[in-house]
């Protein structure tokens, strides 16, 4: 399957990584929105993130408590973790990933 997401996972595309384990990689994304904006993505192919939920919770779990953990490493106490779902809601990258962003403030309700 030609996934850009999954060259990334396999180290066959370079990224900028900010930590990766056996599951998930996360690495900086390439048009930040914010000061931090990492991509937290499982190293297997889902197309979003509800797949990842419903074939392997504990991997959906992973890819959160990565994100915070990246977050407090940063020393965020304010951040948002996004994941768009569909291209009619942002989605561009069909291969799941989590966006955590912080470093400023950010308006509610979203765009
Ligand atoms: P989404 O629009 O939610 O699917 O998010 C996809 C994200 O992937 C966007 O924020 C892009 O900037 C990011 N992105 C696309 N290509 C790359 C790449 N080669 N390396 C890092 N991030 C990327
Ligand atoms: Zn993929």
């Amino acid at each position: 399957m030609d996934c850009l997401f999954c060259k990334i996972a396999a180290g066959e595309i370079p990224a900028a990584i900010v930590k990766k384990n056996d599951s998930y990689t996360a690495f900086n994304d390439i048009t930040p929105q914010a000061p931090t904006h990492v991509l937290i993505i499982p190293n297997q192919h889902f197309s979003n993130m509800a797949e990842v939920a419903k074939a392997d919770r504990e991997l959906a779990g992973e890819i959160f408590k990565a994100a915070g953990e990246i977050a407090s490493e940063i020393g965020l106490d304010s951040y948002r973790m996004n994941v768009n779902t569909g291209a009619g809601a942002g989605q561009s990258v069909f291969h799941a990933h989590l966006h955590l962003l912080g470093g400023r403030t950010f308006a509610w309700p979203p765009g």
